[in-house]
Protein backbone atom coordinates (compact mmCIF):
# COMPACT_ATOMS: atom_id res chain seq x y z
CA UNK A 1 0.00 0.00 0.00
CA UNK A 2 1.24 3.52 -1.00
CA UNK A 3 1.18 5.63 1.80
CA UNK A 4 0.47 9.27 1.83
CA UNK A 5 1.39 11.88 4.53
CA UNK A 6 0.15 14.78 5.48
CA UNK A 7 1.73 18.49 4.23
CA UNK A 8 2.96 20.47 6.97
CA UNK A 9 0.12 22.00 8.73
CA UNK A 10 -2.76 20.01 6.64
CA UNK A 11 -4.04 18.49 9.95
CA UNK A 12 -6.27 21.19 9.93
CA UNK A 13 -7.93 20.58 6.93
CA UNK A 14 -7.28 16.56 6.03
CA UNK A 15 -7.80 13.83 8.74
CA UNK A 16 -4.53 11.49 8.99
CA UNK A 17 -4.14 7.73 9.05
CA UNK A 18 -3.31 5.65 12.11
CA UNK A 19 -1.35 3.69 9.98
CA UNK A 20 0.45 6.48 8.71
CA UNK A 21 1.90 7.68 12.34
CA UNK A 22 4.40 6.45 14.90
CA UNK A 23 3.77 5.15 18.27
CA UNK A 24 6.11 4.34 21.39
CA UNK A 25 4.13 1.19 21.43
CA UNK A 26 6.33 0.08 18.45
CA UNK A 27 10.16 0.62 19.20
CA UNK A 28 12.24 -1.56 17.67
CA UNK A 29 14.83 -3.70 19.93
CA UNK A 30 17.60 -1.54 18.82
CA UNK A 31 15.57 1.71 19.74
CA UNK A 32 14.86 -0.23 23.12
CA UNK A 33 18.38 -0.14 23.82
CA UNK A 34 19.28 3.48 22.99
CA UNK A 35 16.81 4.15 25.62
CA UNK A 36 18.20 1.81 27.77
CA UNK A 37 21.76 3.60 27.06
CA UNK A 38 20.57 7.30 27.97
CA UNK A 39 18.93 5.72 31.05
CA UNK A 40 21.38 4.33 32.34
CA UNK A 41 23.84 6.90 31.49
CA UNK A 42 21.18 9.11 33.92
CA UNK A 43 20.82 6.86 36.27
CA UNK A 44 24.87 6.19 36.73
CA UNK A 45 26.61 9.26 36.29
CA UNK A 46 23.43 12.49 36.32
CA UNK A 47 22.00 11.89 38.88
CA UNK A 48 24.19 10.65 41.36
CA UNK A 49 25.67 14.61 41.07
CA UNK A 50 22.52 16.01 40.26
CA UNK A 51 23.20 18.46 43.21
CA UNK A 52 26.94 18.92 42.52
CA UNK A 53 25.90 19.98 39.16
CA UNK A 54 23.25 22.62 40.03
CA UNK A 55 26.40 23.84 42.60
CA UNK A 56 29.03 24.03 39.80
CA UNK A 57 31.51 23.49 43.09
CA UNK A 58 33.28 21.47 40.01
CA UNK A 59 33.44 23.38 36.95
CA UNK A 60 34.83 20.67 34.98
CA UNK A 61 31.92 18.42 36.26
CA UNK A 62 29.29 19.37 33.44
CA UNK A 63 32.45 19.31 30.90
CA UNK A 64 33.49 15.66 31.86
CA UNK A 65 30.01 14.73 31.72
CA UNK A 66 29.50 16.09 28.28
CA UNK A 67 32.98 14.15 26.90
CA UNK A 68 31.59 10.44 28.72
CA UNK A 69 28.46 10.94 26.67
CA UNK A 70 30.13 11.98 23.41
CA UNK A 71 32.30 9.07 23.78
CA UNK A 72 29.26 7.07 24.36
CA UNK A 73 27.48 8.41 21.23
CA UNK A 74 25.17 10.05 23.35
CA UNK A 75 25.92 13.25 21.34
CA UNK A 76 25.90 12.63 17.92
CA UNK A 77 23.32 9.85 16.96
CA UNK A 78 22.03 11.50 14.54
CA UNK A 79 25.49 12.92 13.16
CA UNK A 80 25.96 10.99 9.95
CA UNK A 81 28.41 7.98 10.41
CA UNK A 82 30.79 9.91 8.34
CA UNK A 83 31.23 13.17 10.34
CA UNK A 84 31.75 10.68 13.32
CA UNK A 85 27.77 10.43 14.54
CA UNK A 86 25.64 7.31 15.18
CA UNK A 87 23.57 8.33 11.99
CA UNK A 88 20.48 6.66 13.63
CA UNK A 89 16.73 7.61 12.30
CA UNK A 90 15.19 10.63 13.02
CA UNK A 91 12.79 7.95 15.34
CA UNK A 92 15.43 6.66 17.23
CA UNK A 93 16.62 10.69 17.60
CA UNK A 94 13.19 11.13 19.05
CA UNK A 95 13.61 8.79 21.88
CA UNK A 96 16.96 9.02 22.43
CA UNK A 97 16.11 13.21 23.66
CA UNK A 98 13.02 11.82 25.22
CA UNK A 99 15.10 9.38 27.27
CA UNK A 100 17.79 12.41 28.07
CA UNK A 101 14.92 14.72 28.99
CA UNK A 102 15.04 13.98 33.02
CA UNK A 103 18.06 16.04 33.42
CA UNK A 104 17.54 19.01 34.40
CA UNK A 105 20.96 20.93 33.85
CA UNK A 106 22.57 18.48 31.99
CA UNK A 107 19.73 18.28 29.39
CA UNK A 108 19.84 22.08 28.48
CA UNK A 109 23.64 21.37 28.02
CA UNK A 110 23.31 18.53 25.79
CA UNK A 111 20.33 20.35 23.66
CA UNK A 112 22.34 23.36 23.14
CA UNK A 113 25.60 21.01 22.16
CA UNK A 114 24.05 18.66 19.98
CA UNK A 115 21.25 21.15 18.60
CA UNK A 116 21.24 24.30 18.14
CA UNK A 117 25.68 24.40 18.37
CA UNK A 118 26.18 21.57 16.00
CA UNK A 119 23.29 21.30 13.73
CA UNK A 120 24.19 24.84 12.37
CA UNK A 121 27.30 23.55 11.07
CA UNK A 122 25.89 20.00 9.78
CA UNK A 123 23.35 21.68 7.57
CA UNK A 124 25.03 24.74 6.44
CA UNK A 125 28.77 23.98 6.80
CA UNK A 126 30.94 23.37 3.63
CA UNK A 127 31.94 19.60 3.07
CA UNK A 128 35.53 21.26 4.52
CA UNK A 129 33.91 22.50 7.36
CA UNK A 130 32.18 19.85 8.33
CA UNK A 131 35.12 17.33 8.42
CA UNK A 132 37.12 19.89 10.12
CA UNK A 133 34.79 19.96 13.16
CA UNK A 134 32.04 17.49 13.12
CA UNK A 135 33.47 14.68 14.37
CA UNK A 136 34.68 15.68 17.33
CA UNK A 137 31.28 17.74 18.08
CA UNK A 138 29.74 14.76 17.56
CA UNK A 139 31.88 12.51 19.97
CA UNK A 140 31.92 15.32 22.51
CA UNK A 141 35.70 15.95 22.33
CA UNK A 142 34.97 19.69 21.84
CA UNK A 143 31.73 21.50 22.85
CA UNK A 144 29.58 23.60 21.02
CA UNK A 145 27.35 27.20 21.48
CA UNK A 146 24.87 28.82 19.26
CA UNK A 147 25.24 32.67 19.81
CA UNK A 148 22.12 34.60 19.03
CA UNK A 149 20.35 36.83 21.38
CA UNK A 150 22.26 40.30 22.37
CA UNK A 151 21.39 42.48 25.29
CA UNK A 152 19.12 44.69 22.79
CA UNK A 153 17.43 41.47 20.35
CA UNK A 154 15.72 38.65 22.14
CA UNK A 155 12.43 37.64 20.34
CA UNK A 156 13.08 40.06 17.64
CA UNK A 157 16.58 38.29 16.78
CA UNK A 158 17.45 40.10 13.09
CA UNK A 159 17.95 43.45 14.96
CA UNK A 160 20.95 41.82 16.34
CA UNK A 161 24.37 44.72 16.14
CA UNK A 162 27.04 42.17 16.83
CA UNK A 163 28.92 43.58 13.36
CA UNK A 164 31.51 41.92 11.10
CA UNK A 165 33.29 43.40 8.76
CA UNK A 166 35.67 42.03 5.87
CA UNK A 167 39.31 42.75 6.49
CA UNK A 168 41.27 45.05 3.98
CA UNK A 169 43.14 41.93 2.12
CA UNK A 170 39.84 39.99 2.07
CA UNK A 171 41.30 36.61 4.56
CA UNK A 172 39.17 37.71 7.46
CA UNK A 173 36.06 39.21 8.84
CA UNK A 174 36.66 40.94 11.93
CA UNK A 175 33.47 40.77 14.18
CA UNK A 176 32.60 42.95 17.00
CA UNK A 177 29.74 43.13 19.02
CA UNK A 178 27.98 41.13 22.38
CA UNK A 179 26.18 37.92 22.84
CA UNK A 180 23.89 37.11 26.14
CA UNK A 181 22.15 34.69 27.73
CA UNK A 182 24.51 32.12 25.60
CA UNK A 183 24.48 28.24 26.83
CA UNK A 184 27.14 26.51 27.50
CA UNK A 185 28.94 29.77 27.17
CA UNK A 186 31.45 28.93 30.06
CA UNK A 187 32.88 26.52 28.42
CA UNK A 188 31.93 25.98 24.68
CA UNK A 189 34.73 25.77 21.86
CA UNK A 190 33.02 26.25 18.78
CA UNK A 191 30.48 29.17 18.66
CA UNK A 192 28.10 29.94 15.96
CA UNK A 193 28.13 33.46 15.63
CA UNK A 194 25.72 35.76 14.33
CA UNK A 195 26.59 39.14 12.68
CA UNK A 196 25.92 41.47 10.51
CA UNK A 197 28.29 41.96 7.43
CA UNK A 198 28.97 45.70 7.50
CA UNK A 199 25.76 45.88 10.00
CA UNK A 200 23.46 45.29 7.19
CA UNK A 201 23.55 41.20 6.12
CA UNK A 202 22.91 39.06 8.65
CA UNK A 203 25.21 35.86 8.24
CA UNK A 204 26.49 32.68 10.45
CA UNK A 205 29.85 32.65 11.52
CA UNK A 206 31.98 29.78 13.14
CA UNK A 207 34.02 31.52 15.51
CA UNK A 208 36.56 29.45 17.56
CA UNK A 209 36.42 30.56 21.22
CA UNK A 210 39.66 30.73 22.01
CA UNK A 211 40.31 33.49 18.96
CA UNK A 212 41.72 36.10 20.60
CA UNK A 213 39.36 38.91 21.40
CA UNK A 214 36.47 36.55 22.24
CA UNK A 215 35.92 37.26 26.02
CA UNK A 216 33.36 35.62 28.74
CA UNK A 217 31.02 37.58 31.37
CA UNK A 218 30.16 36.27 34.83
CA UNK A 219 28.21 33.04 34.70
CA UNK A 220 24.53 34.38 35.25
CA UNK A 221 22.87 33.61 38.53
CA UNK A 222 19.68 32.19 36.80
CA UNK A 223 16.10 30.53 38.58
CA UNK A 224 16.25 27.15 37.71
CA UNK A 225 18.86 25.14 35.23
CA UNK A 226 21.40 26.38 37.88
CA UNK A 227 24.21 23.55 36.67
CA UNK A 228 24.19 24.97 33.35
CA UNK A 229 26.40 27.32 32.06
CA UNK A 230 25.05 31.00 30.57
CA UNK A 231 26.68 33.81 30.04
CA UNK A 232 27.89 36.97 28.20
CA UNK A 233 30.18 36.25 25.13
CA UNK A 234 32.32 39.64 23.80
CA UNK A 235 33.93 40.12 20.38
CA UNK A 236 36.18 42.57 20.25
CA UNK A 237 37.99 42.83 16.59
CA UNK A 238 37.80 39.05 16.62
CA UNK A 239 39.59 38.23 13.71
CA UNK A 240 38.50 34.90 11.62
CA UNK A 241 38.98 33.29 8.31
CA UNK A 242 36.47 33.98 5.77
CA UNK A 243 36.51 30.32 5.62
CA UNK A 244 34.37 30.09 8.50
CA UNK A 245 31.59 32.08 7.46
CA UNK A 246 28.58 29.64 7.36
CA UNK A 247 26.16 29.24 4.53
CA UNK A 248 25.91 32.61 2.45
CA UNK A 249 26.63 35.92 3.12
CA UNK A 250 23.03 37.32 4.09
CA UNK A 251 21.68 34.28 4.95
CA UNK A 252 21.85 33.93 8.39
CA UNK A 253 18.35 34.35 9.22
CA UNK A 254 18.03 30.63 7.17
CA UNK A 255 20.65 29.25 9.86
CA UNK A 256 18.94 30.41 12.48
CA UNK A 257 15.25 30.17 11.90
CA UNK A 258 15.93 26.19 10.41
CA UNK A 259 18.06 25.57 13.17
CA UNK A 260 15.44 26.31 16.24
CA UNK A 261 12.52 23.96 14.09
CA UNK A 262 14.41 21.11 15.06
CA UNK A 263 15.40 22.82 18.44
CA UNK A 264 11.82 23.15 19.35
CA UNK A 265 10.77 19.62 18.57
CA UNK A 266 13.75 18.01 20.52
CA UNK A 267 12.43 20.10 23.58
CA UNK A 268 9.21 18.99 23.18
CA UNK A 269 10.82 15.08 23.37
CA UNK A 270 12.89 16.06 26.24
CA UNK A 271 10.52 17.88 28.15
CA UNK A 272 8.06 14.90 28.14
CA UNK A 273 10.92 12.56 29.26
CA UNK A 274 11.09 15.15 32.14
CA UNK A 275 7.19 15.19 32.86
CA UNK A 276 7.22 11.04 33.34
CA UNK A 277 9.94 11.19 35.37
CA UNK A 278 8.48 13.87 37.59
CA UNK A 279 4.81 11.91 37.57
CA UNK A 280 6.65 8.98 38.67
CA UNK A 281 8.53 10.78 41.70
CA UNK A 282 5.43 12.63 42.90
CA UNK A 283 3.35 9.57 43.07
CA UNK A 284 6.40 7.48 44.79
CA UNK A 285 5.90 10.03 47.62
CA UNK A 286 2.26 9.81 47.59
CA UNK A 287 1.93 6.38 47.96
CA UNK A 288 4.74 6.80 51.09
CA UNK A 289 3.21 9.77 52.35
CA UNK A 290 0.38 9.36 55.07
CA UNK A 291 -1.78 11.88 56.32
CA UNK A 292 -5.48 11.06 58.24
CA UNK A 293 -3.91 7.36 58.64
CA UNK A 294 -3.89 6.41 55.13
CA UNK A 295 -1.57 7.56 52.16
CA UNK A 296 -1.99 10.70 50.42
CA UNK A 297 -2.73 8.71 47.35
CA UNK A 298 -5.77 7.09 47.98
CA UNK A 299 -7.40 10.67 48.15
CA UNK A 300 -9.63 11.65 45.38
CA UNK A 301 -8.46 15.17 44.98
CA UNK A 302 -4.73 13.76 44.13
CA UNK A 303 -5.76 10.70 42.24
CA UNK A 304 -7.54 14.35 39.71
CA UNK A 305 -3.62 15.57 39.78
CA UNK A 306 -1.57 11.72 38.92
CA UNK A 307 -3.97 11.31 36.19
CA UNK A 308 -4.03 14.71 34.52
CA UNK A 309 -0.33 14.69 35.34
CA UNK A 310 -0.46 11.16 33.35
CA UNK A 311 -3.17 12.20 30.59
CA UNK A 312 -1.13 15.81 29.59
CA UNK A 313 2.07 13.76 29.63
CA UNK A 314 0.52 11.47 27.22
CA UNK A 315 -0.99 13.78 24.78
CA UNK A 316 1.96 14.97 25.05
CA UNK A 317 4.40 12.11 24.04
CA UNK A 318 1.47 11.09 21.24
CA UNK A 319 2.24 14.21 19.35
CA UNK A 320 6.07 14.12 19.57
CA UNK A 321 5.84 10.80 18.08
CA UNK A 322 3.36 11.26 15.20
CA UNK A 323 5.36 14.60 14.47
CA UNK A 324 8.34 12.56 14.62
CA UNK A 325 7.26 9.85 12.12
CA UNK A 326 5.74 12.81 9.91
CA UNK A 327 9.64 14.43 9.63
CA UNK A 328 11.57 10.79 9.34
CA UNK A 329 8.63 9.90 6.78
CA UNK A 330 9.56 13.12 4.73
CA UNK A 331 12.83 12.84 5.41
CA UNK A 332 12.49 9.10 3.73
CA UNK A 333 10.73 10.21 0.82
CA UNK A 334 13.29 13.47 0.11
CA UNK A 335 16.14 10.47 -0.14
CA UNK A 336 14.08 8.36 -2.06
CA UNK A 337 14.23 11.26 -5.06
CA UNK A 338 17.50 11.77 -4.47
CA UNK A 339 18.45 14.26 -1.95
CA UNK A 340 21.52 14.27 0.28
CA UNK A 341 20.00 12.69 4.01
CA UNK A 342 21.26 15.98 6.03
CA UNK A 343 19.62 18.28 3.80
CA UNK A 344 16.65 16.10 3.73
CA UNK A 345 16.15 16.33 7.24
CA UNK A 346 16.85 19.84 7.05
CA UNK A 347 14.05 20.70 4.20
CA UNK A 348 11.47 17.62 6.55
CA UNK A 349 11.66 19.82 9.91
CA UNK A 350 11.28 22.87 8.09
CA UNK A 351 8.26 21.14 6.46
CA UNK A 352 6.94 20.93 9.78
CA UNK A 353 7.86 23.74 11.13
CA UNK A 354 4.11 24.78 12.42
CA UNK A 355 4.14 21.54 13.94
CA UNK A 356 7.39 21.84 15.53
CA UNK A 357 5.99 25.39 17.30
CA UNK A 358 3.04 23.81 18.39
CA UNK A 359 4.75 20.87 19.91
CA UNK A 360 7.58 23.69 21.75
CA UNK A 361 4.06 25.47 23.43
CA UNK A 362 2.92 21.95 24.55
CA UNK A 363 5.80 19.93 26.04
CA UNK A 364 6.53 23.31 28.31
CA UNK A 365 3.31 23.67 29.34
CA UNK A 366 3.06 20.20 30.24
CA UNK A 367 6.27 20.39 32.18
CA UNK A 368 4.93 23.05 33.89
CA UNK A 369 1.69 21.82 34.69
CA UNK A 370 3.38 18.94 35.90
CA UNK A 371 5.84 19.77 38.20
CA UNK A 372 3.55 22.63 39.81
CA UNK A 373 1.22 19.60 40.46
CA UNK A 374 4.17 17.39 41.75
CA UNK A 375 5.34 20.25 43.80
CA UNK A 376 1.37 20.63 45.26
CA UNK A 377 1.17 16.60 45.74
CA UNK A 378 4.63 16.92 48.07
CA UNK A 379 3.33 19.84 50.45
CA UNK A 380 5.33 21.65 52.24
CA UNK A 381 8.29 19.06 51.71
CA UNK A 382 7.90 20.19 48.01
CA UNK A 383 8.80 23.71 49.18
CA UNK A 384 12.16 22.39 50.12
CA UNK A 385 15.72 22.43 48.85
CA UNK A 386 16.29 18.83 50.19
CA UNK A 387 13.55 17.40 48.12
CA UNK A 388 13.37 16.76 44.15
CA UNK A 389 10.42 18.41 43.27
CA UNK A 390 11.67 21.86 43.84
CA UNK A 391 14.47 21.06 41.18
CA UNK A 392 12.07 19.91 38.80
CA UNK A 393 9.86 23.33 39.09
CA UNK A 394 12.81 25.66 38.85
CA UNK A 395 14.13 23.91 35.99
CA UNK A 396 11.16 23.42 34.15
CA UNK A 397 10.45 27.11 33.64
CA UNK A 398 12.87 27.91 31.15
CA UNK A 399 11.65 26.19 28.46
CA UNK A 400 8.90 28.30 28.17
CA UNK A 401 11.55 31.39 27.49
CA UNK A 402 13.95 29.88 24.96
CA UNK A 403 14.01 28.19 21.68
CA UNK A 404 11.68 31.20 20.63
CA UNK A 405 8.74 32.46 23.83
CA UNK A 406 5.62 30.90 23.88
CA UNK A 407 4.02 33.84 22.75
CA UNK A 408 6.23 33.76 19.36
CA UNK A 409 6.00 30.06 19.19
CA UNK A 410 2.02 30.75 18.98
CA UNK A 411 2.08 33.87 16.57
CA UNK A 412 4.59 31.79 14.15
CA UNK A 413 1.75 28.70 14.83
CA UNK A 414 -0.89 30.68 13.25
CA UNK A 415 1.11 32.91 10.59
CA UNK A 416 2.80 30.45 8.69
CA UNK A 417 -0.22 28.47 8.50
CA UNK A 418 -1.60 31.78 6.90
CA UNK A 419 1.24 32.41 4.93
CA UNK A 420 1.44 28.81 3.71
CA UNK A 421 -2.79 29.46 2.37
CA UNK A 422 -1.51 32.82 0.85
CA UNK A 423 1.56 31.16 -0.89
CA UNK A 424 -1.41 28.46 -1.60
CA UNK A 425 0.96 25.74 -0.41
CA UNK A 426 -2.02 24.70 2.24
CA UNK A 427 -5.54 25.12 0.94
CA UNK A 428 -7.35 26.59 4.24
CA UNK A 429 -10.01 29.09 1.96
CA UNK A 430 -11.98 26.68 0.57
CA UNK A 431 -13.24 24.29 3.38
CA UNK A 432 -13.64 27.65 5.02
CA UNK A 433 -16.00 28.84 2.93
CA UNK A 434 -17.81 25.32 2.93
CA UNK A 435 -17.89 26.10 6.65
CA UNK A 436 -19.97 29.22 6.15
CA UNK A 437 -21.99 27.92 3.64
CA UNK A 438 -22.73 24.94 6.55
CA UNK A 439 -23.08 27.90 8.95
CA UNK A 440 -26.36 29.09 7.17
CA UNK A 441 -27.83 26.16 5.89
CA UNK A 442 -29.82 23.63 8.21
CA UNK A 443 -27.92 21.72 10.11
CA UNK A 444 -27.30 17.64 8.92
CA UNK A 445 -26.64 15.71 12.05
CA UNK A 446 -26.21 12.63 10.14
CA UNK A 447 -26.11 9.30 11.35
CA UNK A 448 -24.17 8.31 14.23
CA UNK A 449 -20.56 7.86 13.08
CA UNK A 450 -19.61 3.74 13.21
CA UNK A 451 -16.17 1.64 14.10
CA UNK A 452 -13.60 2.16 16.17
CA UNK A 453 -13.15 5.57 17.65
CA UNK A 454 -15.60 6.84 15.42
CA UNK A 455 -17.54 9.16 17.54
CA UNK A 456 -14.17 10.88 18.48
CA UNK A 457 -12.96 11.04 14.64
CA UNK A 458 -16.44 12.95 13.78
CA UNK A 459 -15.65 15.11 16.95
CA UNK A 460 -11.94 16.14 15.68
CA UNK A 461 -13.16 16.65 12.09
CA UNK A 462 -16.17 19.03 13.76
CA UNK A 463 -13.13 20.57 15.91
CA UNK A 464 -11.52 21.39 13.00
CA UNK A 465 -14.43 23.03 11.51
CA UNK A 466 -14.62 25.31 14.63
CA UNK A 467 -10.86 26.52 13.95
CA UNK A 468 -11.38 26.96 10.16
CA UNK A 469 -15.05 29.32 10.80
CA UNK A 470 -13.04 31.52 13.45
CA UNK A 471 -9.90 31.81 11.50
CA UNK A 472 -11.84 32.48 8.23
CA UNK A 473 -13.98 34.91 10.13
CA UNK A 474 -10.65 36.77 11.64
CA UNK A 475 -9.36 37.15 8.06
CA UNK A 476 -12.09 38.58 6.57
CA UNK A 477 -12.46 40.97 9.40
CA UNK A 478 -9.26 42.43 9.62
CA UNK A 479 -7.39 41.45 6.35
CA UNK A 480 -3.98 42.37 6.67
CA UNK A 481 -4.14 44.14 9.99
CA UNK A 482 -4.80 40.59 11.14
CA UNK A 483 -1.54 39.76 12.41
CA UNK A 484 -2.18 42.77 14.94
CA UNK A 485 -4.48 41.21 16.52
CA UNK A 486 -2.95 39.29 18.90
CA UNK A 487 -5.38 38.32 21.80
CA UNK A 488 -7.35 36.27 18.40
CA UNK A 489 -4.06 34.67 17.30
CA UNK A 490 -3.77 33.72 20.55
CA UNK A 491 -7.08 31.81 20.94
CA UNK A 492 -6.38 30.08 17.58
CA UNK A 493 -3.11 29.21 18.82
CA UNK A 494 -4.17 27.37 21.61
CA UNK A 495 -7.43 26.19 19.40
CA UNK A 496 -4.46 24.37 17.08
CA UNK A 497 -2.80 23.25 19.62
CA UNK A 498 -5.18 21.73 21.84
CA UNK A 499 -6.32 20.18 18.12
CA UNK A 500 -3.11 18.24 17.01
CA UNK A 501 -2.67 17.06 20.50
CA UNK A 502 -5.95 15.44 20.94
CA UNK A 503 -6.14 14.26 17.40
CA UNK A 504 -2.29 12.96 18.36
CA UNK A 505 -4.11 10.56 21.43
CA UNK A 506 -6.56 9.28 19.32
CA UNK A 507 -4.51 8.11 16.37
CA UNK A 508 -2.23 6.78 18.96
CA UNK A 509 -4.63 4.67 20.43
CA UNK A 510 -6.16 3.78 17.51
CA UNK A 511 -2.89 2.15 16.10
CA UNK A 512 -2.70 0.52 19.36
CA UNK A 513 -5.59 -1.02 19.21
CA UNK A 514 -4.47 -2.18 15.96
CA UNK A 515 -1.27 -4.01 17.10
CA UNK A 516 -1.81 -4.64 20.35
CA UNK A 517 -5.37 -4.20 21.62
CA UNK A 518 -5.03 -5.52 25.22
CA UNK A 519 -3.11 -2.26 26.02
CA UNK A 520 -5.72 -0.42 24.39
CA UNK A 521 -8.47 -0.09 26.67
CA UNK A 522 -6.79 2.39 29.63
CA UNK A 523 -5.34 4.67 26.85
CA UNK A 524 -8.58 4.60 24.81
CA UNK A 525 -10.07 6.17 28.00
CA UNK A 526 -7.55 8.60 28.70
CA UNK A 527 -7.87 10.15 25.15
CA UNK A 528 -10.82 10.50 25.21
CA UNK A 529 -10.83 12.28 28.26
CA UNK A 530 -8.17 14.92 26.65
CA UNK A 531 -10.24 15.29 23.48
CA UNK A 532 -13.29 15.98 25.80
CA UNK A 533 -11.42 18.75 27.73
CA UNK A 534 -9.58 19.88 24.72
CA UNK A 535 -13.16 20.36 22.54
CA UNK A 536 -14.17 22.47 25.80
CA UNK A 537 -10.37 24.57 25.71
CA UNK A 538 -11.48 25.00 21.70
CA UNK A 539 -14.73 26.18 22.66
CA UNK A 540 -13.55 28.80 25.13
CA UNK A 541 -11.23 30.36 22.54
CA UNK A 542 -13.28 30.30 20.02
CA UNK A 543 -15.89 32.10 22.07
CA UNK A 544 -13.18 34.53 23.49
CA UNK A 545 -11.92 35.07 19.17
CA UNK A 546 -15.37 35.80 17.84
CA UNK A 547 -16.92 37.79 20.27
CA UNK A 548 -13.75 39.99 20.06
CA UNK A 549 -14.25 40.84 16.27
CA UNK A 550 -18.03 40.13 15.66
CA UNK A 551 -21.58 41.06 16.70
CA UNK A 552 -25.54 40.94 16.60
CA UNK A 553 -27.13 37.97 14.10
CA UNK A 554 -23.25 37.05 13.04
CA UNK A 555 -22.21 36.70 15.95
CA UNK A 556 -25.17 34.49 17.54
CA UNK A 557 -24.73 32.30 14.67
CA UNK A 558 -21.27 31.95 14.79
CA UNK A 559 -21.68 31.15 18.39
CA UNK A 560 -24.42 28.42 17.82
CA UNK A 561 -22.11 27.09 15.10
CA UNK A 562 -19.00 26.95 17.78
CA UNK A 563 -21.29 25.12 20.02
CA UNK A 564 -22.43 22.36 16.92
CA UNK A 565 -18.76 22.02 16.22
CA UNK A 566 -17.72 21.51 19.43
CA UNK A 567 -19.84 19.03 20.73
CA UNK A 568 -19.13 15.58 22.25
CA UNK A 569 -20.89 12.69 24.01
CA UNK A 570 -21.00 13.77 27.59
CA UNK A 571 -18.35 11.12 29.20
CA UNK A 572 -17.64 10.35 32.88
CA UNK A 573 -14.01 12.11 32.91
CA UNK A 574 -13.78 11.73 36.60
CA UNK A 575 -13.86 7.63 36.94
CA UNK A 576 -11.63 7.53 34.02
CA UNK A 577 -8.98 10.02 35.74
CA UNK A 578 -9.35 7.37 38.96
CA UNK A 579 -9.09 4.51 36.42
CA UNK A 580 -6.06 6.35 34.97
CA UNK A 581 -4.98 7.27 38.48
CA UNK A 582 -4.92 3.54 40.29
CA UNK A 583 -2.84 2.38 37.55
CA UNK A 584 -0.39 4.15 37.78
CA UNK A 585 -0.21 4.19 42.36
CA UNK A 586 -0.28 0.43 41.52
CA UNK A 587 2.62 0.62 39.58
CA UNK A 588 4.64 3.01 41.88
CA UNK A 589 4.96 5.44 39.00
CA UNK A 590 4.57 6.71 35.27
CA UNK A 591 3.42 3.58 33.17
CA UNK A 592 1.32 4.65 30.10
C1 LIG B 1 18.76 30.25 30.53
C2 LIG B 1 18.72 30.78 29.15
C3 LIG B 1 19.45 30.17 28.14
C4 LIG B 1 19.46 30.69 26.86
N1 LIG B 1 20.27 30.12 25.90
C5 LIG B 1 20.45 30.76 24.71
C6 LIG B 1 21.44 30.33 23.78
O1 LIG B 1 22.12 29.31 23.99
N2 LIG B 1 21.62 31.05 22.65
C7 LIG B 1 20.89 32.16 22.37
O2 LIG B 1 21.12 32.77 21.33
N3 LIG B 1 19.92 32.60 23.24
C8 LIG B 1 19.70 31.94 24.38
N4 LIG B 1 18.75 32.39 25.29
C9 LIG B 1 17.98 33.56 24.96
C10 LIG B 1 16.52 33.27 24.70
O3 LIG B 1 16.38 32.62 23.46
C11 LIG B 1 15.76 34.59 24.79
O4 LIG B 1 15.73 34.94 26.15
C12 LIG B 1 14.38 34.52 24.22
O5 LIG B 1 14.42 34.37 22.83
C13 LIG B 1 13.55 35.77 24.55
O6 LIG B 1 14.25 36.93 24.28
P1 LIG B 1 14.36 38.07 25.41
O7 LIG B 1 14.86 37.44 26.64
O8 LIG B 1 15.14 39.20 24.84
O9 LIG B 1 12.88 38.52 25.67
P2 LIG B 1 12.04 39.61 24.82
O10 LIG B 1 12.17 39.34 23.37
O11 LIG B 1 12.37 40.97 25.31
O12 LIG B 1 10.58 39.22 25.28
C14 LIG B 1 10.00 39.63 26.53
C15 LIG B 1 8.51 39.25 26.51
O13 LIG B 1 7.85 39.92 25.42
C16 LIG B 1 7.23 38.97 24.58
N5 LIG B 1 7.35 39.41 23.18
C17 LIG B 1 8.46 39.79 22.51
N6 LIG B 1 8.17 40.09 21.24
C18 LIG B 1 6.84 39.90 21.11
C19 LIG B 1 5.92 40.04 20.02
N7 LIG B 1 6.31 40.39 18.80
N8 LIG B 1 4.63 39.77 20.26
C20 LIG B 1 4.20 39.37 21.47
N9 LIG B 1 5.01 39.21 22.53
C21 LIG B 1 6.31 39.48 22.35
C22 LIG B 1 7.99 37.67 24.82
O14 LIG B 1 7.20 36.55 24.46
C23 LIG B 1 8.29 37.77 26.30
O15 LIG B 1 7.16 37.34 27.04
C24 LIG B 1 18.69 31.83 26.56
C25 LIG B 1 17.92 32.43 27.57
C26 LIG B 1 17.93 31.94 28.84
C27 LIG B 1 17.13 32.64 29.91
Amino acid sequence: MTKTFLKGGEFLIKDELAINTYIPEEFTEEQVMFSEMAEDFLRTKVWPNIEKIDKCEDPNLMINLLSEAGELGLLGAGVPESYGGLGVDFNTETILAEHLGPSHSFGVAVAAHSGIGTLPILYFGTEEQKQKYLPDLATGKTKAAYCLTEPGSGSDALAAKTKAVLSEDGKHYIINGQKMWITNGGFADILTVFAKIDGEQFTGFIVEANTPGVTLGKEEKKMGIKGSSTCQIFFDNVKIPVENLLGEAGKGHKIAFNVLNIGRFKLCAMVTGGAKEATSVAVKYANERKQFGVPISSFGAIKYKIAEMAIRTFASESATYRTSSMIRNKIADLVDEGKDRVMAKLEAAEEYSIECAILKVLGSEVLDYVSDEAVQIFGGTGYSEDYPVARFYRDSRINRIFEGTNEINRILTVAMMLKRTMKGQLDLMTPALEIQKELTSIPDFGDEPEGYLAPEKKALAQAKKAILMVAGAAVQKFMMEFEKEQEIMMNLADMLIDLYAAESTILRVEKLNSIKPEKAQLFENIAKCYLNDSLERIHLNGKHAITAFSEGDELRMMLLGLKRFTKYNAINTTAIRREVADSIIEAGGYNM
